[in-house]
């Protein structure tokens, strides 16, 4: 049905570009595609191992785009659109209700050394082959730690719905593990992000692959004048980590991507989460629910109580 309708809309010129998945070149992998002729819609696929958030490909396009989505690709996507990065016009999402992504690293840590040539997931099963092996695991006990607290697994806007939709997952504390580190002292929480960060090598991977992540001109980039030093030393890496989630803080979406792409496996999804949740019960606000809502830090009112603002 994704491959029919997308070759409908490109077949009527309803949009010019489609941003899809694709099979990746290794197993546990797909790829982002970019279709923009019917005669490609083969290469489309969809399934458990749809990881990349496409969103990150929307700001700057000009063109009319329609977009695969999951849950919280969808939410994203709404934060770009309140930011003004993309129109809604602009955009034809092909929501997918989802029910969640499997953490190939956690597969890879099971599996240990075992090169894996094939995978696949079929009823609530990975399926996976090797050159001399081959297992069965439970999907459940391998999805991405977003995947299993996510409470907006069917997309909340979208103009086509691939799928029935799914349920969400009810009656998990997604703040659970925010709230022992809230319990701790302040030294604790400090030598927990100190420890964290310390594996930091300032790749930038987690920036580039957040799709709220896109001005032209980082901060940690700029040298005239240069705010954050470049070197890894603990204070300019802390200072980059800090930085960057207060810049996400009321937008980000808790998609998971910047953590994926961390070569260096930091558990960046934590310090997120703790800003989410902060968001949340100063503002009571979650990002990325409706286009028509101003997120929070992006705002003020007159009556404010932060003095300093009037
Ligand atoms: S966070 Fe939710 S919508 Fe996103 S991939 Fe996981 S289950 Fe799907
Ligand atoms: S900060 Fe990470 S989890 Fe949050 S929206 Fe960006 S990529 Fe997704
Ligand atoms: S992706 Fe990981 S190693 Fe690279 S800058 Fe981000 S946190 Fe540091």
């Amino acid at each position: 049905m994704l491959k029919e309708e997308v070759k409908r809309l490109l077949d009527g010129k309803q949009v010019e570009l489609v941003i899809g998945y694709e099979k990746g070149t290794l197993a546990l992998r797909t790829t982002p595609s970019f279709i923009t002729s019917a005669d490609d819609v083969e290469r489309l696929v969809w399934n458990e191992f749809c990881e990349n958030n496409l969103a990150k490909y929307l700001p700057g396009r000009k063109e009319k785009v329609a977009i695969v989505a999951k849950g919280c690709d969808v939410r994203s996507i709404v934060g770009l659109i309140q930011e003004g990065q993309i129109t809604r016009e602009q955009i034809f999402i092909i929501g997918i209700p989802c029910e969640g992504i499997i953490d190939r690293r956690k597969i890879e840590s099971r599996l240990g050394k075992k090169e894996i040539l094939e995978a696949a997931c079929e009823n609530g099963k990975i399926l996976l082959r090797g050159e001399d092996f081959q297992e069965i695991l439970k999907k459940d006990d391998f999805l991405y730690d977003s995947c299993k607290v996510c409470k907006y697994r069917n997309p909340i806007v979208f103009d086509l719905l691939i799928g029935d939709r799914v349920p969400e997952s009810g009656g998990i504390d997604e703040y659970a593990e925010i709230r022992e580190f809230e319990a701790k002292s302040a030294d604790e929480r400090w030598l927990h992000f100190q420890k964290e960060i310390s594996k930091c090598i300032r790749c930038y991977a987690c920036r580039n692959a957040c799709p709220l992540c896109y001005c032209e001109w980082c901060l940690v980039d700029q040298s005239q004048p240069r705010w954050i030093g470049v070197t890894d030393n603990p204070s300019d890496v802390g200072i980059f980590h800090l930085f960057r989630v207060f810049h996400v803080a009321g937008r980000c979406v808790d998609c998971g991507a910047c953590s994926r792409a961390c070569p260096m496996n930091i558990d960046l999804r934590w310090l997120l989460k703790k800003m989410e949740k902060d968001v949340k019960e100063l503002f009571g606000y979650e990002a990325g629910l409706s286009v028509e809502e101003v997120p929070p830090l992006a705002t003020f009112k007159e009556e404010d109580p932060q003095d300093f603002i009037k």
